[in-house]
């Protein structure tokens, strides 16, 4: 009878202590301003990636009453120089952290150039419904009103918020949530920097609460058949620039040099320069896939519109902007050639 009002009391105090756990959250550090540091806390000249994991923790003590915090390190760079092998290595730890070391959710801080391309990368491999939620800052960690640690903190109300499931890689910036596919950086230096596009934000966080606007209706994360777990390296697919009188030595040095698809940041809805057009027709019938996006910030890229798509196989990457029409092209690479499949995953992701 002892024992088992023994074991009845230890069962009822373990309920308890799991009821009252906080969430464990991973927070991966990648570099980015909001690990930079400038010369002086009023100087715009800093460097990127300077301050580690640890300090970053630190500098904001309110993180433990959100939730149980831990932090590593992946790389500590600026995002301009995020490349495959990071983001292969990045998608591969958030889904162990998720689906074998039993995390709640992970935020990682990153550079603000590319996180638009980091998360749409994680967007369309992370597996799992758990919140993943990318921060930076447009501040160095010792400018005067840094915004980094504000950033860091609604990161991680968003990463233990259940608001947050389901809903793919979101951005936190300055109060606000966006969704991956929408995501883009407008201002060079401004803190109000990231739209979402057409749609606006997703969401926004208040009082450490996150309070969702609107839902993503394209596939993503635990829905999405891109799978890179075992990939060493990414198709090459690079991005050819549109503008008046285009030179065509851009698209025939990635043709020349044998890369998988090319992606042309076109003017209009897609359109680009004659030269350009024939050396681009050239290489799709080579077996090269071209996309075509627009330089233009909004507005999609509309399939068969002033130029066929269908008579000469191009895609057109309706709402993706050409930096995340290459990452949707290299997955979707990893699956097909077929340039019809590639133009249903655009329609899909
Ligand atoms: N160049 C920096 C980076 O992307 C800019 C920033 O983080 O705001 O790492």
């Amino acid at each position: 009878m002892k024992r088992i009002i023994c074991l009845l009391a230890a069962a009822f105090l373990l309920t308890g202590i799991s009821l009252y756990a906080k969430p464990r959250i991973r927070i991966i550090a990648t570099g980015g301003t909001i690990a930079g540091v400038s010369t002086s806390p009023v100087s715009t000249a800093y460097s990127a990636g300077q301050v580690g994991i640890q300090s970053l923790i630190e500098a904001v003590p309110q993180l433990p009453l959100l939730a149980d915090i831990s932090g590593e390190q992946l790389v500590n760079i600026g995002s301009q120089d995020m490349n495959d092998a990071v983001w292969l290595k990045l998608a591969g730890r958030i889904n162990e952290l998720l689906n074998e070391e039993d995390y709640d959710g992970v935020v990682v801080t990153h550079g603000t150039d590319t996180m638009e391309e980091t998360a749409y990368f994680l967007n369309l491999t992370v597996k799992s419904d758990k919140p993943v939620i990318l921060a930076g800052s447009m501040r160095p960690s010792n400018a005067i009103s840094a915004d980094g640690p504000a950033n860091l903190y609604n990161a991680v109300a968003a990463a233990v918020s259940p608001a947050c499931r389901g809903v793919g890689v979101l951005c936190c910036m300055n109060n606000q949530l966006l969704d991956a596919k929408a995501v883009i950086k407008t201002h060079t230096i401004d803190c109000d920097t990231f739209e979402g596009g057409p749609s606006g934000i997703i969401g926004y966080i208040y009082n450490g609460e996150a309070h969702m606007l609107q839902t993503p209706n394209n596939r993503h994360t635990f829905r999405s058949v891109f799978d890179v777990s075992g990939l060493e390296k990414l198709p090459e697919v690079g991005i050819v620039y549109g503008y008046a009188n285009a030179s065509a030595l851009p698209i025939k040095a990635f043709a020349d040099a044998g890369f998988d698809g090319i992606v042309l940041a076109g003017v209009g809805d897609g359109n680009f320069y004659k030269d350009v057009f024939d050396v681009a027709v050239k290489a799709q019938e080579n077996g090269i896939q071209i996309v075509r996006s627009s330089r233009c910030p909004t507005g999609p890229t509309c399939l068969n519109s002033e130029v066929d798509d269908e008579k000469y196989h191009f895609v057109a990457s309706l709402d993706l902007n050409p930096q995340k029409a290459r990452i949707l092209l290299m997955l979707a690479l990893t699956r097909t050639h077929d340039w019809r499949e590639i133009q249903e995953y655009f329609k899909e992701y």
